[in-house]
């Protein structure tokens, strides 16, 4: 099983904004691009979870499955869809990138973090693909680790029906006040 290691060197976050309607329409649309490229062993499984989601729960704005060193965020935000994901692997994104298209982005601002129109909406709920759970992405500012103190797992710290929860392995965490 593949969990987080930590930041090792040639891995960080990568991230795209891609404008409703272009190549994409919905968040459906960029997972099942994304996914086989992970070249999982679970992939056709998450595909199918993919297709159901469509039909059960067709105004899903948010996405999130595992990928190599962090998971995968997918948000429709406002006729934008932004991806948090893990460079490690080879998603062929940029060319649909449009804020790159639009202003030649990393030229005007250097590093891709500093916009905020690459930020990751923590108000919303996502879905996770591979655990079937749903919730949101903890506060920077919470009293609560962002990731899983466990060794093994590494996973996220999500907002779960108002506990704090790791969406990977269930353990809970208790706000220090
Ligand atoms: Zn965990």
């Amino acid at each position: 099983m593949k969990t987080r290691q930590g930041f090792v060197s040639n891995s960080s976050s990568s991230s795209f904004i891609v404008k409703v309607g272009e190549v994409f329409d919905n968040v459906f649309d960029v997972a099942e691009y994304m996914i086989p490229k992970r070249e999982w062993d679970n992939d056709k499984e998450l595909l199918a979870k993919l297709q159901e989601l469509k039909t059960t729960n067709p105004s899903l704005e948010g996405i999130c499955f595992r990928s190599c060193n962090c998971p995968t965020y997918i948000a429709k935000v406002d006729d934008h869809i932004l991806v948090e994901t893990c460079n490690n692997h080879d998603w062929d994104m940029w060319d649909f990138d449009s804020v790159k298209q639009v202003d030649d982005f990393y030229s005007s601002y250097g590093d891709a973090d500093e916009h905020s129109l690459y930020k990751l909406p923590r108000n919303r709920d996502f879905y996770h693909l591979e655990f079937d759970k749903v919730g949101r992405e903890v506060d920077y500012d919470r009293n609560v680790p962002i990731w899983c103190d466990t060794l093994e797992c590494r996973g996220d710290v999500w907002v779960i029906n108002n506990q704090y929860e790791c969406v990977e392995c269930g353990k809970i965490f208790k706000p220090k006040k």
